[in-house]
């Protein structure tokens, strides 16, 4: 037996249904992580009962160009990974636009198989396929699929792995010679006069066509040569070879110019498409759906209407966020009870003074700080999945693309966003939706200025005390203070940051289809794990180092005057003076809200020595409302609490982002309730 892993990738356009394949192929068991240098996923898992075959979920694109982050992402993993099969997911109701994608890896010459799914939908649409047909025509096996019940699964895989055992999944009668597309003959002659310049060259960049080399070189030039490494692979001495080859692609586009005039990219793209158009004359037979009215146009009807759209996608959304908190939060209440029980029985339990409050206070209340976490998310990614998998997605997106792109952002930005407002840490992993890493990037930015439920209890205190008549006008001001920085950020990062477009709207809607029970479960399930993988060791570091600030010297109060954490307070005091709340207590309890926001009233209460009930009246002895609001608007703005800065951390990968967004938050948050303190000053507020 050889141990070596096989390497399969499934490649195709997005919607064909790779995802549900690549689940049905690996069941529950994935591994989730990032294609290296972009936030966007990459999924990975074994095939079922054959732990040596490595099965890679490729992002979903229309062509293998280095257009957008998807296309270089699933087009370098060709080239430089070299899988040792390639399935290429095929739409079966919508085989010309899908074949062009077909055309490109057939080129590239990469071992393909065909899965032509979604024949149920090709069935009912009254769409008939000549599959050996369109196998021989293509050289390659072409096995039918209906990825939602499994349907030629078993056909599948077994061609996947003993390609040679299967010879009934060869097209018989078809020569084994690799597939070659005719480009007419001045392209022709160019193609084979670079392929003879790359065969004679001294290092010839191993086991890539020679033909689809020329082509490319052709096609895309140094950018291709640059992808596949080849100058680095040469060497610095043979970079000669590297500028032969551009010079002798120079002089064939120049000839070419004089006969093609136009640009020699159109030229290669129509000629593709004449390929795929002669070829299915001869495989399919279709009823003329084009005057048809589908399921899916009745509905957009509505869902896309000029005046209902926009409105019907807000309502969604609100369900989105209902589903997310409010079905959440019987669970949530439960966990936490449960928690509170667990740690009064370890309380009876453990005699040790510290040891027991090491277990309460540290480690149940870090894992009860994750664990409540875990039905958001589920919740959440039970709507965002139901929203995808439906296709409604696509058309929220669509409608509110024009107002976001205001933003710099695509339209689907809109749902972390609003997310957000419930709580942070499920809408970062929200943004997984979003297509450019660009777009992920500011977006997740953007989230810490949602105003979360958790400074809600901040607010309310405050505004309770300073500000009794207009508590709800004053809570308002700063959701918009929140909305408004975020409206900022997005301009300022959008054009120095990450200088750049937000992709490109796909104007291709999916049909609406019935989200299916098991992807959907498989996403919920496996956003959650990495979640609490990525995300709960960094709550739970910063849960440990709060409660041994809050602790030590051992035997004070808990987070009261003599605690690290107050001494750390008063040296940090002097920094929020100008914002008008300089004391030891507004700065520990700022320090604690890093934990969690919620943390910064019952920490005031501590400090001050009140308890809750009397903290209104201490609170308006010491603090003007100035102060209140500055403070208030501090603990909007500043750093994100240890869950956001876990999520953030998980989501980008890096810890140069985290960082950046933690200081970025902190100063904007300095700065403004600085202008707000010193402003209110000016005019005479206090
Ligand atoms: P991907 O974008 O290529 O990963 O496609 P997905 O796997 O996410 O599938 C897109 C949608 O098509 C989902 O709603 C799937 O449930 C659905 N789907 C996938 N395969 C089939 C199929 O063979 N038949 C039908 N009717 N629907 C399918
Ligand atoms: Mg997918």
């Amino acid at each position: 037996m050889s141990t070596t892993v096989k390497n399969i990738a499934l490649a195709g356009n997005p919607n064909t249904g790779k995802t549900s394949l690549f689940n049905s192929l690996t069941g529950a068991k994935q591994r989730i992580g990032n294609w290296p240098g972009v936030t966007i996923e990459k999924k990975e898992g074994s095939l079922l009962n054959h732990p040596e075959v490595n099965v890679i979920d490729l992002p979903g694109t229309y062509s293998l160009g280095a257009h957008t982050e998807d296309e270089m992402v699933a087009r370098n993993f060709l080239l430089l990974e070299k899988p040792d099969t390639v399935i290429n997911v095929l739409d079966a109701t919508n085989l010309q636009r899908n074949l062009y994608l077909t055309v490109q890896l057939l080129e590239m010459g990469v071992p393909l198989i065909i899965a032509l799914n979604m024949m149920d939908e090709a069935g009912k649409n009254e769409i008939t396929i000549n599959i050996p047909k369109l196998a021989v025509l293509l050289k390659t096996p072409v096995i039918p699929t209906i990825a939602r019940t499994g349907e030629g699964l078993p056909e599948l895989i077994q061609a996947a792995v003993t390609p040679d055992k299967t010879p009934n999944l060869r097209p018989c009668n078809c020569p084994k010679q690799a597939f070659q597309l005719d480009y007419g003959e001045k392209i022709e002659a160019e193609i084979k006069m670079l392929e003879q310049v790359i065969a004679a060259l001294e290092v010839t960049p191993a086991s890539y066509p020679v033909r689809f080399m020329a082509l490319k070189l052709l096609e895309d030039g140094e950018e291709f040569l640059r992808t596949i490494h080849f100058r680095e692979t040469i060497g610095e001495a043979q970079t000669e070879e590297y500028h032969k080859l551009c010079a002798f692609r120079k002089q064939s586009l120049d000839r070419l110019q004089k006969v093609h005039g136009e640009n020699l990219t159109t030229v290669l793209i129509e000629k593709r498409y004449a390929f795929i158009d002669t070829l299915l004359k001869q495989v399919i037979i279709s009823p003329d759906l084009s005057q048809a009215i589908t399921f899916s146009d009745r509905i957009d009807r509505i869902a896309l209407n000029r005046y209902l759209g926009l409105p019907l996608f807000f309502l969604a959304i609100l369900l989105v966020f209902k589903l997310t908190f409010t079905v959440s939060s019987p669970l949530v209440g439960l966990l936490e009870e449960f928690f509170t029980r667990l740690g009064d029985l370890l309380a009876i339990l453990i005699t040790n003074d510290l040891l027991a409050s090491f277990f309460i206070e540290g480690i149940i209340g870090g894992l009860g700080g994750i664990i409540v976490f875990l039905p958001i998310i589920l919740c959440l990614f039970l709507a965002i999945s139901l929203l995808e998998n439906s296709g409604y997605m696509a058309r929220g997106a669509y409608l509110m693309d024009r107002y976001m792109r205001l933003l710099g952002l695509e339209g689907k930005a809109i749902i972390p966003l609003v997310v957000g407002f419930g709580c942070n840490v499920p809408a970062i992993l929200a943004t997984r939706t979003l297509k450019s890493s660009r777009d992920r990037l500011i977006t997740i930015f953007l989230i810490p200025f949602m105003s979360c439920g958790t400074r809600l209890p901040v607010y309310a205190l405050f505004t309770g005390v300073f500000f009794q008549e207009h508590q709800a006008l004053v809570m308002f001001s700063l959701y918009l203070l929140g909305i408004l920085l975020a409206v900022i950020t997005a301009k300022i990062f959008g054009q120095h940051l990450f200088p750049g477009e937000t992709s490109p709207l796909l104007i291709e809607l999916p049909p609406y289809r019935l989200p299916s029970l098991r992807d959907t479960l498989i996403q919920m399930g496996e956003k959650s794990l990495s979640f609490f993988k990525k995300v709960g060791t960094i709550i739970l570091t910063m849960v440990m180092i709060s409660w041994v600030l809050a602790s030590f010297p051992w035997g004070v109060e808990y987070a009261g005057p003599e605690s690290f954490m107050s001494k750390l307070g008063a040296l940090l005091a002097p920094l929020f003076a100008p914002l008008g709340f300089g004391t030891r207590e507004a700065a520990s309890a700022l320090l604690f809200g890093v934990v969690a926001k919620e943390a910064v009233v019952s920490i005031l209460g501590v400090l001050y020595g009140t308890g809750q009930e009397a903290l209104s009246t201490v609170l308006a002895m010491n603090w003007t409302a100035l102060s209140a609001y500055s403070f208030m608007v501090m603990t909007l703005l500043y750093i994100p609490c240890a869950g956001t800065i876990g999520a953030i951390k998980a989501e980008t990968g890096s810890w140069k982002w985290t960082s950046f967004a933690v200081a970025y938050t902190f100063v904007l948050a300095w700065l403004v309730a600085f202008l707000v303190y010193r402003g209110g000053l000016l005019l005479g507020l206090v």
